[in-house]
């Protein structure tokens, strides 16, 4: 079964392909080349609706799409939607965590809780036998803010991020152990039923 994944990054595909194909071995996950829509959504669900429904409508196929971003509890959830141009348009991640560690300078150990979440937006066009159908499915991986940066792994705010359970933060923790429990792979996990139900041939 064809599914157009609304993204050009080629590591987002093998992502996808790796865990969702493991557990759903007739999907075939393809990158989506069509036009990229405005992502001017108010929400991670919205901004992954609009890559979905983008793609669904360019391809004819069913179509995935995420956003992800990391929620701190005393900025009341933000950066959120903006996690990837906290600093600025183009000013880069370690800009990002800069200014995050910056904002909580003064905030004490307790008060620092934060989360990654990753929303996947499933969208199936409409068929001679089914109506279009839609869906969003969200993880979430708590944890709170380090002071400073740690550890070489992952991307983005990783260093600074302390996953509840653990010392350490994500970007000391080996890539497998990161798959294993993150945002990404609760949301995967949540979206692998409703692939199943809606998309996956009777
Ligand atoms: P995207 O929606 O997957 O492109 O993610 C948006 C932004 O959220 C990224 O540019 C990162 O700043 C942040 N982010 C999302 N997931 C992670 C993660 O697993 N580790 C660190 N940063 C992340």
């Amino acid at each position: 079964m064809r599914v157009v994944l609304a993204t050009h990054n080629p590591h987002k595909v093998e992502e996808f392909q790796g865990i969702l194909g493991a557990a759903l071995p007739e999907l075939e996950i393809e990158p989506y080349d069509g036009p990229e829509p405005v992502e001017d959504g108010t929400s991670f669900d919205e901004n992954a609706l609009i890559k979905a429904r983008a793609a669904a409508a360019h391809t004819g196929l069913p179509a995935l799409a995420d956003d992800s971003g990391i929620c701190v509890d005393v900025l009341g959830g933000a950066p959120g939607i903006f996690s990837a141009r906290w600093a600025g348009h183009g000013k880069g991640a370690v800009a990002n965590l800069d200014l995050l560690l910056d904002q909580l300078a003064d905030i004490a150990d307790e008060h620092r809780g934060a989360r990654f979440a990753c929303h996947i937006a499933v969208v199936v066009p409409a068929t001679a036998e089914k109506p279009a159908f839609e869906a969003v499915v969200s993880g979430s991986w708590p944890g709170r803010l380090a002071r400073a940066a740690h550890g070489g792994g992952g991307f983005g705010y990783d260093p600074i991020f302390v996953p509840d359970g653990h010392d350490v933060s994500a970007a000391e923790l080996t890539a497998d152990e990161k798959n294993a429990i993150s945002h990404r792979a609760r949301a995967f996990e949540a979206a692998i039923p409703v692939l199943r139900m809606n998309v996956i041939p009777d």
